[in-house]
């Protein structure tokens, strides 16, 4: 244990603490005391300098409660002086134990947490009792270091001192299974637990959410007979992480019923769950509260307002924020560049990214993603290369397969096919499905059908189960006429039983959120949306629009396949938005997948027709559908 000497002695937690000199010096004003505490008092590293002091006070017939005892108890702690420090807290006010307890205190809660355990064992070895106190902090320092091993045999002197009945140790004790990952463990200590507070419910309701069991954690939840703010908070903020904004967003709709005041997690959380699901009243109503609530500063609110707003297709907003905030992050500098990609604005995102080096912040990975998808989004070669090369060169920043997904996408829709293959091929990492999958689209535009067979080949062995390649091949080969390749290529898809993933689009009106999956004749207002679409088609007929039944893949007549091309999801929640939203406003519109051909054609026509702005998302960015065009420039 001498490593823990030179350790303790270099680097004593309390080494500059004017807190704990002050603490220790109360009671002794006498000038012989005085000139004591500040020559000796404070400065003995070592049992050998402590006995000096020691020596000083039985000659001065100082009393021994002078000493700083939690000082004296590090010196002594790890060596074989630990008899020492002992025999001098016999003649002290205090309990022994409230010194020992402050040294372990200080240990688990500092960068020491091994020490704390170390001393826990001391303290067994030379019979000092641990009380409640010290048994929390040991398990703490257990906790820390996810020492469950330890832990056990800390549990094991609490059943043997008879601690069950402290509810905080008992706490303590679920907390340190659970954070272990040892959840069977927590649980039946839990069940067993002869009372429960908030703080237990809340500790299995939290950890079972970070290992992902979102439904363990909802049916505690439910059970739960007093619910705090962070009880409801984990849960919602459990909802957003697993994917399931929609329940986040019920869920939070209770928690109001149920009058408790949303903190700033709350708000984080429920702000996440806005923008996954493009809920923008609700979105902007939590806005309106964490600024009534004097959190509207907080630096990371304002960021997840700005992914919000950004997700919401609400770029002025987002805008706004960013623009208010006092304190800017990489994050908030990053969402604002990336967020201005997907909109389409490339040369405002260029803008920000050059402010941004100009007052000195450092960009990182996540702002290199946003810049280079800007570029890639307006054809922007020259400018892409420049920053992918600048981003190691001048930033010493590795390119991850993000960034060489973003260049493969840049090549490949300004139709540099040729280049894009060969930029594949000499990265030095694995190219995965989405760096394919550019390349693919890529061949779709610019009708290359070599290259998408190569694409395809690979995108069939990283990802068998995707129909997305297998359409876009299929529609390549439609296309080009090769009748023979699209009938080989259906029945592959039939053989690997790949069946299409369901288009859906959700709209938000009036803060329902009201979803519409591709040919869904069932929603009760089914009836009025058809009309309706039938009257808009009429109209958009006039304007010269031809359906474009290429995009459907079945072999089915041709009035049928205009059939399916109308019922198309985002069509549904257009037309369902124009009849439920009042005359002017624009239309959010949210998509699981990339917008057809058609509906990019129809949308522009019908933005024209009803004189409205159509902000659709998509599986990759924003379409802002105005006047008769589209913020894309049709390059999507
Ligand atoms: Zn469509
Ligand atoms: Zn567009």
């Amino acid at each position: 244990m001498v490593h823990c000497v030179s350790f303790l002695c270099s680097s004593l937690p309390f080494h500059s603490s004017p807190k704990l000199q002050s603490h220790y010096s109360t009671d002794h004003h006498s000038p012989a005391s005085e000139s004591l505490r500040i020559d000796l008092l404070h400065k003995f590293n070592s049992p050998f300098e402590l006995k000096q002091v020691h020596a000083h006070i039985i000659k001065t017939n100082t009393h021994h409660s002078i000493l700083p005892l939690t000082r004296v108890g590090f010196v002594c702690a790890f060596t074989s002086s630990f008899e020492y420090a002992h025999q001098i807290f016999e003649h002290v006010d205090k309990p022994e134990i409230f010194v020992w307890n402050s040294c372990l205190k200080e240990l688990a809660q500092g960068d020491s947490p091994n020490d704390a355990i170390l001393l826990f064992y001391q303290m067994i070895q030379y019979n000092i009792c641990p009380d409640t106190f010290t048994c929390s902090f040991v398990l703490k320092a257990c906790s820390q270091l996810l020492d469950l091993l330890h832990g056990r045999i800390v549990h094991g002197f609490i059943e043997k001192l008879g601690f069950q009945s402290n509810l905080f140790l008992q706490n303590t004790i679920v907390h340190l299974y659970a954070s272990c990952g040892a959840m069977a463990d927590a649980r039946l200590l839990f069940d067993k637990m002869s009372q429960r507070d908030t703080v237990t419910w809340n500790i299995m309701i939290t950890q079972l959410v970070k290992r992902e069991d979102i439904e363990g954690a909802y049916a505690l939840f439910s059970e739960m007979p007093e619910r705090s703010v962070r009880s409801w908070t984990s849960m919602i903020a459990g909802f957003v992480q697993c994917g399931k904004p929609k329940e986040a967003v019920e869920l939070f709709t209770e928690m109001e019923e149920a009058g408790l005041s949303p903190n700033e997690v709350t708000v984080v959380a429920v702000l996440a769950a806005c923008a996954d699901l493009g809920s923008l009243d609700l979105g902007r109503r939590i806005h309106e509260y964490s600024n009534i609530s004097g959190f509207g500063r907080n630096t990371r609110i304002c960021n997840t307002l700005i992914d919000m707003y950004i997700k919401c297709g609400c770029l002025e907003a987002a805008s706004r924020v960013f623009g208010d905030m006092e304190e800017r992050t990489i994050v908030s500098w990053s969402a604002m560049i990336q967020g201005l990609a997907m909109h389409g604005q490339a040369e405002e995102a260029m803008r920000l990214f050059d402010k941004m080096i100009r007052i000195g912040v450092k960009p990182n990975g996540v702002t290199f993603i946003g810049i280079l998808h800007a570029c890639s989004h307006m054809g922007l070669i020259n400018q892409g290369r420049m920053f992918f090369s600048s981003m190691t060169r001048d930033y010493g920043i590795i390119p991850k397969i993000e960034h060489y997904g973003c260049m493969v996408d840049l090549f490949s829709r300004a139709g540099l096919l040729q280049e894009a293959y060969e930029f594949i091929m000499n990265m030095p990492i694995k190219p995965n499905g989405v760096v394919w999958g550019a390349l693919l689209g890529g061949c779709r535009v610019h009708k290359n059908i070599e290259l998408a067979e190569e694409a395809i080949k690979h995108l069939l062995e990283l990802d068998p189960a995707n129909d997305g390649y297998y359409v876009v091949l299929s529609n390549i080969y439609a296309e080009a006429k090769r009748w023979e390749d699209t009938a080989r290529l259906r029945k592959l898809m039939r053989d690997r039983g790949v069946k299409k993933t369901p288009g859906w689009s959700s709209i938000s009106v009036d803060g329902m959120v009201h979803e519409f999956v591709a040919g869904d004749e069932t929603h009760p207002q089914a009836e009025e949306i058809f009309q309706m679409w039938e009257k808009l088609f009429g109209k958009m007929k006039l304007k010269g629009y031809v359906p474009n039944t290429s995009v459907v893949l079945l072999d089915v007549e041709e009035s049928e396949k205009e059939k399916v091309l109308f019922r198309h999801s985002e069509k549904l929640a257009l037309v369902f938005g124009l009849m439920k939203t009042p005359t002017g406003t624009p239309i959010r519109i949210m998509k699981n997948l990339r917008v057809c051909e058609d509906c990019h054609a129809a949308l522009k026509l019908i933005s024209e027709i009803v004189q409205r702005e159509i902000v659709v998302r998509d599986r990759n960015r924003f379409h802002c559908f105005k006047d008769g065009s589209c913020s894309c420039g049709d390059y999507w």
